[in-house]
């Protein structure tokens, strides 16, 4: 297990939390004065899991889990799961995340109900595991951009895009268990995170040259993926920024002007699109320290995020690769530990 620790900051938290217990009320006052608030920014962690989710010959796949430094956990995409075309029960490739991967950690973590999901699109390999999970585990809430594609599209993507509308309209029908987010929303999931929603705007991206896409990428495709639900989440000086599978050509002409860049600097990125998507532009925005990429083996080398990434400073991470990747934070430093730090194919 490798654990890296992050010198971003030479404040100590871990002994000032404890130097604090055992003093008295006149010196804590000054000590929290002079740790510029330290204590109340730091007191709990907040953990995000990036699950491997397995090579299934469909789509790349998306699961993580939040928990809160208030106890709360909620899950940012759900990983696989194709409807399998031949068996009405049944998953394509016997795989879903949610069954498989997310709900025996959840287990394992005394987890009993998720307060709340982000669905970041309408896509299979992001919300598959969802149309398993709510039937079989509690969840309090959804949240998506509400993003509905309204143009032509094939069976195949009208099928996927129609199944998670009536996902949606399931959450919609019980009160206060459904949340649109745009851009400049806040979240208030934990009073000790500040989550913002960066993308996309209430009017949705879209796309002035639909003719100088290639065929292969049809507007059901890219369009659902440039209107991800991107989150950046703040815990204490420690920022994470989420931006869904929005696609290269979008992140440049739609996602960059949109929004304050300073926004998009982070600490640890998840790579948007699987690290397959990816501009040298955005790296520059967001310069992380650690980026994760969600992606199978098969993508892992030579995947077009991992240059652009390192020129930056970044460290990269690739679940295919390093297995299951997890980001500890106490609000001020954090630690990554991947479950194969050499980068091993796992067997
Ligand atoms: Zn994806």
């Amino acid at each position: 297990m490798i654990r890296e620790m992050a010198t971003r900051s030479e404040r100590k938290p871990d002994l000032a939390k404890r130097d604090l217990k055992i003093i008295g009320g006149a010196v804590l006052f000054s000590l929290l004065i002079a740790c510029g608030g330290l204590a109340a920014d730091a007191p709990d962690k907040f953990t995000l899991t990036c699950f491997e989710i397995p090579d299934i010959q469909r789509g790349a796949g998306l699961a993580l889990v939040l928990q809160t430094p208030g106890g709360k956990t909620y899950l940012y995409d759900t990983g696989n799961g194709y409807p399998s075309k031949t068996n009405a029960s049944g998953w394509a490739g016997d795989h879903n995340t949610a069954r498989d991967i997310i709900v025996p950690f959840l287990k394992e973590h005394g987890v009993k109900e998720l307060d709340g999901v982000f669905i970041s699109h309408a896509h299979y390999d992001h919300f598959g595991g969802l149309v398993w999970l709510v039937d079989h585990f509690p969840i309090k809430k959804l949240y998506d951009s509400g993003y509905v594609f309204a143009g032509e599209s094939s069976v195949d993507y009208t099928g996927e895009l129609g199944h998670y509308t009536k996902l949606r309209e399931q959450f919609k029908q019980r009160p206060g268990a459904y949340q649109e987010a745009h851009t400049g929303d806040k979240l208030a999931i934990d009073e000790r995170l500040v989550v913002e929603v960066i993308a996309p705007p209430k009017e949705y991206f879209t796309e002035p040259h639909p003719e100088k896409r290639p065929k292969t990428d049809p507007p059901a495709h890219y369009l659902v993926n440039a209107n991800s639900l991107g989150l950046r989440i703040q815990h204490g000086s420690v920022v994470f920024y989420l931006p869904g599978d929005i696609q290269g050509e979008d992140i440049n002409q739609s996602l960059l002007p949109s929004i304050d860049n300073a926004k998009l600097k982070c600490n640890i990125l998840i790579a948007p699109g699987h690290g397959i998507h990816f501009t040298k532009e955005f790296a520059e925005a967001t310069r992380p320290e650690v980026s994760i990429a969600s992606v199978f083996p098969r993508y892992a080398k030579g995947l077009k995020s991992t240059p652009m990434l390192r020129a930056v400073g970044a460290k990269v991470y690739i679940t295919g690769l390093n297995g299951r990747v997890q980001v500890v934070s106490d609000g001020s430093h954090y630690t990554v530990e991947a479950e194969r730090p050499d980068g091993a194919e796992k067997k």
